[in-house]
Protein backbone atom coordinates (compact mmCIF):
# COMPACT_ATOMS: atom_id res chain seq x y z
CA UNK A 1 0.00 0.00 0.00
CA UNK A 2 1.43 3.40 -1.26
CA UNK A 3 0.84 6.16 1.57
CA UNK A 4 1.46 10.04 0.58
CA UNK A 5 1.25 12.34 2.85
CA UNK A 6 -0.65 15.49 1.00
CA UNK A 7 -2.41 18.49 1.50
CA UNK A 8 -5.77 20.27 0.86
CA UNK A 9 -6.67 23.97 0.10
CA UNK A 10 -10.23 23.58 0.97
CA UNK A 11 -12.06 20.93 3.18
CA UNK A 12 -15.04 22.06 3.18
CA UNK A 13 -17.40 21.33 -0.21
CA UNK A 14 -20.93 22.27 -1.43
CA UNK A 15 -22.63 18.38 -1.83
CA UNK A 16 -24.82 17.94 -4.79
CA UNK A 17 -25.72 14.80 -3.10
CA UNK A 18 -29.46 14.20 -1.54
CA UNK A 19 -29.75 15.16 2.19
CA UNK A 20 -25.99 16.94 1.94
CA UNK A 21 -25.27 20.20 1.90
CA UNK A 22 -21.14 19.82 2.51
CA UNK A 23 -18.80 16.97 1.12
CA UNK A 24 -15.50 16.33 3.66
CA UNK A 25 -13.26 13.36 2.39
CA UNK A 26 -9.66 13.08 4.32
CA UNK A 27 -8.59 10.97 2.03
CA UNK A 28 -7.83 10.37 -1.70
CA UNK A 29 -7.82 6.64 -2.62
CA UNK A 30 -8.94 4.02 -0.61
CA UNK A 31 -7.41 0.67 1.15
CA UNK A 32 -10.74 -1.14 1.00
CA UNK A 33 -10.26 -1.93 -2.40
CA UNK A 34 -13.72 -3.16 -3.17
CA UNK A 35 -13.87 -4.66 -6.67
CA UNK A 36 -17.11 -2.49 -7.05
CA UNK A 37 -15.76 1.03 -6.49
CA UNK A 38 -17.24 4.02 -8.06
CA UNK A 39 -14.92 6.52 -6.72
CA UNK A 40 -12.78 6.39 -9.84
CA UNK A 41 -15.74 7.38 -11.62
CA UNK A 42 -16.78 10.11 -9.72
CA UNK A 43 -13.27 11.50 -9.22
CA UNK A 44 -12.41 10.65 -12.88
CA UNK A 45 -9.22 9.31 -11.94
CA UNK A 46 -7.36 7.93 -14.58
CA UNK A 47 -4.03 7.71 -12.72
CA UNK A 48 -1.48 4.83 -13.40
CA UNK A 49 -1.79 3.46 -9.79
CA UNK A 50 -4.01 1.38 -9.59
CA UNK A 51 -6.94 2.16 -7.30
CA UNK A 52 -6.83 0.42 -4.45
CA UNK A 53 -3.04 0.68 -4.23
CA UNK A 54 -2.73 4.07 -2.84
CA UNK A 55 -3.98 6.83 -0.75
CA UNK A 56 -3.00 10.12 -0.05
CA UNK A 57 -3.82 11.59 3.61
CA UNK A 58 -5.08 15.09 3.32
CA UNK A 59 -2.84 15.64 6.57
CA UNK A 60 -3.67 19.37 7.29
CA UNK A 61 -7.50 19.18 6.55
CA UNK A 62 -8.55 19.53 10.30
CA UNK A 63 -6.29 23.05 9.99
CA UNK A 64 -8.02 24.07 7.20
CA UNK A 65 -11.55 23.05 8.12
CA UNK A 66 -11.53 25.05 11.21
CA UNK A 67 -10.18 28.04 8.99
CA UNK A 68 -12.93 27.51 6.64
CA UNK A 69 -15.71 27.27 9.82
CA UNK A 70 -13.95 30.43 11.92
CA UNK A 71 -14.36 32.66 8.81
CA UNK A 72 -18.08 31.76 8.61
CA UNK A 73 -17.68 31.98 5.22
CA UNK A 74 -19.71 28.59 5.39
CA UNK A 75 -22.91 28.22 6.80
CA UNK A 76 -23.90 25.72 9.03
CA UNK A 77 -25.35 22.61 7.08
CA UNK A 78 -25.20 19.06 6.63
CA UNK A 79 -21.71 17.90 6.47
CA UNK A 80 -21.32 13.87 4.41
CA UNK A 81 -17.91 12.42 5.77
CA UNK A 82 -16.57 10.33 3.29
CA UNK A 83 -19.05 10.52 0.36
CA UNK A 84 -15.96 9.22 -2.00
CA UNK A 85 -13.84 7.33 -0.30
CA UNK A 86 -14.14 5.61 3.27
CA UNK A 87 -13.16 8.13 6.37
CA UNK A 88 -12.39 5.14 8.63
CA UNK A 89 -10.09 3.49 6.03
CA UNK A 90 -7.16 1.71 8.18
CA UNK A 91 -5.00 4.46 7.13
CA UNK A 92 -7.25 6.71 9.24
CA UNK A 93 -6.35 4.49 12.80
CA UNK A 94 -1.88 6.05 12.05
CA UNK A 95 -3.55 9.64 10.70
CA UNK A 96 -6.83 10.51 12.73
CA UNK A 97 -7.84 13.28 10.34
CA UNK A 98 -11.20 12.06 10.21
CA UNK A 99 -11.30 12.30 14.14
CA UNK A 100 -9.47 15.60 14.27
CA UNK A 101 -12.13 17.16 11.87
CA UNK A 102 -15.09 15.66 13.49
CA UNK A 103 -13.92 17.80 16.56
CA UNK A 104 -13.74 21.01 14.39
CA UNK A 105 -17.02 20.26 13.43
CA UNK A 106 -18.77 19.40 16.79
CA UNK A 107 -17.02 22.49 18.15
CA UNK A 108 -18.88 25.06 15.16
CA UNK A 109 -22.27 22.61 15.79
CA UNK A 110 -22.47 21.30 12.18
CA UNK A 111 -24.49 17.93 11.76
CA UNK A 112 -22.65 15.11 10.07
CA UNK A 113 -23.59 11.69 8.16
CA UNK A 114 -20.75 9.53 8.00
CA UNK A 115 -20.86 6.46 5.52
CA UNK A 116 -18.43 3.77 5.96
CA UNK A 117 -17.48 0.24 6.09
CA UNK A 118 -15.21 -0.03 9.23
CA UNK A 119 -16.24 -0.66 12.76
CA UNK A 120 -13.25 1.54 13.17
CA UNK A 121 -15.77 4.44 13.67
CA UNK A 122 -15.88 3.06 17.07
CA UNK A 123 -13.33 4.95 17.85
CA UNK A 124 -15.19 8.21 17.93
CA UNK A 125 -18.16 7.66 19.34
CA UNK A 126 -17.58 9.76 22.38
CA UNK A 127 -17.31 12.46 19.85
CA UNK A 128 -20.36 11.42 17.88
CA UNK A 129 -22.45 11.41 20.61
CA UNK A 130 -21.96 15.07 21.79
CA UNK A 131 -23.37 16.11 18.30
CA UNK A 132 -26.81 17.44 18.12
CA UNK A 133 -27.50 15.70 14.63
CA UNK A 134 -25.36 12.60 13.74
CA UNK A 135 -25.90 9.77 11.65
CA UNK A 136 -23.90 6.38 10.47
CA UNK A 137 -24.55 4.85 7.96
CA UNK A 138 -22.88 1.32 7.02
CA UNK A 139 -22.08 -0.44 3.27
CA UNK A 140 -23.40 -3.90 3.75
CA UNK A 141 -22.92 -5.96 0.60
CA UNK A 142 -23.18 -9.84 2.03
CA UNK A 143 -23.39 -11.77 5.08
CA UNK A 144 -21.13 -14.65 3.17
CA UNK A 145 -17.67 -13.64 4.68
CA UNK A 146 -15.95 -15.72 1.74
CA UNK A 147 -17.45 -13.15 -0.99
CA UNK A 148 -16.63 -9.96 1.37
CA UNK A 149 -13.33 -11.05 1.76
CA UNK A 150 -12.67 -10.84 -1.81
CA UNK A 151 -15.28 -8.52 -2.74
CA UNK A 152 -13.97 -5.91 -0.67
CA UNK A 153 -10.72 -7.19 1.35
CA UNK A 154 -10.06 -4.55 4.01
CA UNK A 155 -13.61 -3.72 5.26
CA UNK A 156 -15.18 -4.90 8.50
CA UNK A 157 -16.86 -8.10 8.85
CA UNK A 158 -20.59 -8.26 8.74
CA UNK A 159 -20.73 -9.43 12.45
CA UNK A 160 -17.99 -6.24 13.64
CA UNK A 161 -20.60 -3.80 11.20
CA UNK A 162 -23.51 -5.16 13.17
CA UNK A 163 -22.51 -5.26 16.18
CA UNK A 164 -21.21 -1.55 15.55
CA UNK A 165 -24.43 -0.18 14.64
CA UNK A 166 -25.83 -2.13 18.17
CA UNK A 167 -23.13 0.27 20.16
CA UNK A 168 -24.00 3.50 18.24
CA UNK A 169 -27.52 2.68 18.29
CA UNK A 170 -27.36 2.18 22.40
CA UNK A 171 -25.67 5.67 22.80
CA UNK A 172 -28.42 7.22 20.87
CA UNK A 173 -26.45 7.66 17.06
CA UNK A 174 -28.87 7.35 14.12
CA UNK A 175 -27.90 4.48 12.26
CA UNK A 176 -29.10 3.09 8.55
CA UNK A 177 -27.47 0.85 6.20
CA UNK A 178 -26.66 0.88 2.58
CA UNK A 179 -27.09 -2.46 0.85
CA UNK A 180 -25.25 -3.22 -2.45
CA UNK A 181 -24.35 -2.97 -5.12
CA UNK A 182 -26.41 -6.50 -4.91
CA UNK A 183 -24.23 -8.76 -7.44
CA UNK A 184 -26.40 -11.20 -9.48
CA UNK A 185 -26.38 -15.06 -8.31
CA UNK A 186 -23.96 -13.97 -5.91
CA UNK A 187 -25.28 -12.05 -3.32
CA UNK A 188 -28.67 -12.60 -4.04
CA UNK A 189 -27.97 -16.36 -4.29
CA UNK A 190 -31.44 -18.33 -3.08
CA UNK A 191 -31.59 -17.57 0.69
CA UNK A 192 -28.98 -15.19 0.98
CA UNK A 193 -30.93 -11.67 1.36
CA UNK A 194 -33.36 -13.23 4.06
CA UNK A 195 -30.37 -14.23 5.81
CA UNK A 196 -28.93 -10.47 5.54
CA UNK A 197 -31.83 -8.99 6.19
CA UNK A 198 -33.17 -11.31 9.31
CA UNK A 199 -30.23 -9.89 10.78
CA UNK A 200 -30.57 -6.48 10.68
CA UNK A 201 -30.68 -4.76 14.13
CA UNK A 202 -34.02 -3.39 14.84
CA UNK A 203 -32.72 0.21 15.69
CA UNK A 204 -31.71 0.56 12.33
CA UNK A 205 -33.43 3.79 10.94
CA UNK A 206 -33.48 2.54 7.40
CA UNK A 207 -32.08 0.89 4.62
CA UNK A 208 -31.07 1.67 1.05
CA UNK A 209 -31.10 -1.14 -1.69
CA UNK A 210 -29.22 -0.46 -4.91
CA UNK A 211 -27.79 -2.80 -7.59
CA UNK A 212 -24.62 -2.95 -9.03
CA UNK A 213 -24.13 -0.26 -11.65
CA UNK A 214 -22.00 -0.03 -14.55
CA UNK A 215 -20.14 2.98 -13.84
CA UNK A 216 -17.25 3.71 -16.55
CA UNK A 217 -14.39 1.10 -16.76
CA UNK A 218 -15.80 -1.24 -14.32
CA UNK A 219 -16.52 -3.79 -16.13
CA UNK A 220 -12.32 -4.42 -16.42
CA UNK A 221 -12.68 -5.35 -12.28
CA UNK A 222 -16.06 -7.51 -12.34
CA UNK A 223 -14.75 -9.07 -15.17
CA UNK A 224 -11.60 -10.09 -13.35
CA UNK A 225 -13.08 -10.87 -10.34
CA UNK A 226 -15.63 -12.96 -12.35
CA UNK A 227 -13.13 -15.18 -13.14
CA UNK A 228 -11.68 -15.60 -10.43
CA UNK A 229 -14.69 -16.83 -8.92
CA UNK A 230 -16.98 -18.73 -11.54
CA UNK A 231 -16.41 -17.70 -14.97
CA UNK A 232 -19.68 -19.53 -16.28
CA UNK A 233 -21.25 -15.57 -14.84
CA UNK A 234 -19.12 -13.62 -17.37
CA UNK A 235 -21.35 -13.99 -20.21
CA UNK A 236 -24.61 -14.30 -17.92
CA UNK A 237 -23.72 -10.89 -16.61
CA UNK A 238 -22.99 -9.41 -20.19
CA UNK A 239 -26.27 -10.25 -20.92
CA UNK A 240 -27.98 -8.98 -17.75
CA UNK A 241 -26.12 -6.05 -17.64
CA UNK A 242 -25.92 -4.75 -21.03
CA UNK A 243 -29.49 -5.76 -22.08
CA UNK A 244 -33.16 -4.83 -20.97
CA UNK A 245 -34.18 -7.87 -18.66
CA UNK A 246 -36.31 -7.92 -15.56
CA UNK A 247 -33.53 -9.53 -13.13
CA UNK A 248 -33.50 -6.86 -11.13
CA UNK A 249 -37.22 -5.96 -10.47
CA UNK A 250 -37.78 -9.74 -9.42
CA UNK A 251 -34.74 -8.55 -6.94
CA UNK A 252 -36.32 -5.30 -5.95
CA UNK A 253 -39.93 -7.09 -5.25
CA UNK A 254 -38.26 -9.49 -3.17
CA UNK A 255 -36.45 -6.94 -1.44
CA UNK A 256 -39.10 -5.14 -0.74
CA UNK A 257 -41.29 -8.39 0.63
CA UNK A 258 -38.29 -8.73 3.28
CA UNK A 259 -38.37 -5.50 4.14
CA UNK A 260 -42.08 -5.82 4.58
CA UNK A 261 -41.73 -8.94 6.49
CA UNK A 262 -39.13 -8.27 9.01
CA UNK A 263 -40.12 -4.65 9.78
CA UNK A 264 -37.40 -2.86 8.20
CA UNK A 265 -37.84 0.87 6.24
CA UNK A 266 -36.40 0.36 3.17
CA UNK A 267 -35.73 2.17 -0.12
CA UNK A 268 -35.02 0.70 -3.34
CA UNK A 269 -33.06 2.45 -6.04
CA UNK A 270 -33.31 0.91 -8.90
S1 LIG B 1 -14.92 1.64 0.73
FE1 LIG B 1 -15.98 2.89 -0.77
S2 LIG B 1 -14.38 4.23 -1.58
FE2 LIG B 1 -13.37 2.57 -0.54
S3 LIG B 1 -12.90 1.13 -2.17
FE3 LIG B 1 -14.85 0.54 -1.20
S4 LIG B 1 -16.42 1.48 -2.45
FE4 LIG B 1 -14.49 2.48 -2.93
Amino acid sequence: MIIRETTCKTALIRSALPNLDYALNPYKGCEHACIYCYAPSVLKYGGEEKWGDFVEVRKNMPKILSKELKSKRKEPGIVGIGTVTDPYQPVEKRYEVTMNCLRVLLDRDFPVSIQTKSSLVLRDINILKRFKRCEVGFTITSIDEHIREKYEPKSSSFDEKVSAIRKLSKNGIKTWIFLGPIMPYITDRQGELEKLISKIPPDISYIIIDKLRLKKGLWKNIELFLSAYNPELIPIYKDLLYSKNDYFLEVKSEMVNLCRAYNINCKVLF
